[in-house]
């Protein structure tokens, strides 16, 4: 059988130093003809991945933490449902990280989501993540303030500090087995207020809005410009971004779970050899089954 297409790849950034964000279209469907098709796809991911999970968990070294980003309404938790849903669930945990809490704001940056970081054999979905504090943060200065660092250490070099101290934490946990994919949901202004719209009209849809998500709307230019230098600084070889085009939901899927695919396909997981003495003992545990009732 042909190896299946990987949908993901045009939009791995493994080297931040060139990354533009007007290089990728939100729009993207890369050919696709149509969703059905897409959605063909996208249940062949979803069944390797199953596999390929079952794998990671037997073999128990390997953990896999993947971390989403999006501006409101690009389909983070949409993504997460689909892509996951042929996965057990005792092999996966899903966290997500709203406005920190006093207790949060006492410790620094990466306290909260380090308590978090999959067990081996696991896999781990921040929806949101410590890169809050280099897109939120950053828009949102005052809330720097909140955070208690000493003012002395608040310098103008804020952010290439925050970035070099993410790049060695990412660093230090792919050293340790956590191999980390990192997506940004990439949503249009446009496709974001058409979402919007559809959550104000349709009254199963109300809950999800909220009045300060049109407020960040307003500094949708600011947000850009962070998620593109936080890409610039952040991409890397063991812990690439992934530039999600958000627009069509079921493009953005079918991406993301190939994208897992990759990474899982890469670790060359197998199920664990058993040993000689294990074989007799399950040779052992037949007989004695075989014979039950017997005496
Ligand atoms: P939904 O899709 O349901 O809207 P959400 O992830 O947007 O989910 P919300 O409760 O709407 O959840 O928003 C969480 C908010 O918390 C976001 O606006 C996010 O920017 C903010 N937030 C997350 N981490 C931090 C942080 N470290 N500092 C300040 N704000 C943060
Ligand atoms: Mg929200």
């Amino acid at each position: 059988m042909a190896a299946a297409r990987d949908f993901s790849k045009p939009y791995r950034v493994d080297d931040g130093s060139k990354f533009r964000l007007k290089d990728f279209d939100p729009g993207d469907g890369s050919g696709l003809k149509s969703k059905k098709h897409a959605e063909k796809e996208l249940l062949g991911g979803i069944e390797r991945l199953s596999e390929l999970q079952d794998k990671l968990y037997a073999q128990d070294r390997w953990a896999i933490l993947l971390i989403f980003q999006a501006m409101d309404a690009a389909g983070k938790d949409g993504a997460i449902k689909h892509v996951m849903s042929g996965v057990n669930p005792q092999g996966c945990q899903v966290y997500s990280f709203k406005q920190p809490s006093a207790e949060e704001l006492n410790h620094d940056f990466l306290w909260r989501t380090s308590k978090c970081v999959p067990e081996r054999g696991r896999i781990g979905i921040f929806n949101r993540s410590y890169y809050e504090e280099v897109l939120v943060v950053r828009v949102h200065k005052e809330l720097l303030d909140n955070e208690r660092t000493p003012p002395s250490l608040v310098t103008k070099n804020i952010w290439n500090e925050r970035f070099a101290d993410i790049n060695s934490y990412e660093r230090y946990l792919w050293r340790n087995g956590v191999v980390i994919r990192k997506f940004f949901l990439n949503l249009s202004k446009e496709e974001q207020k058409k979402r919007f719209l559809s959550r104000l009209e349709e009254p199963v849809k109300n809950w999800k809005f909220s009045a300060s998500d049109v407020a960040e709307r307003e500094r949708w230019h600011e947000y850009m410009t962070a998620y593109e230098e936080m890409i610039q600084h952040t991409a890397t070889a063991h812990a690439p971004w992934y530039v999600v085009p958000a627009d069509k939901k079921w493009y953005s899927r079918l991406v993301v779970a190939d994208a897992i695919v990759s990474a899982l396909e890469d670790l060359n997981l197998h199920y664990p050899v058993v040993s000689a003495a294990k074989r007799k003992e399950l040779k052992a545990a037949r007989v004695a089954l075989e014979h039950e009732g017997y005496h």
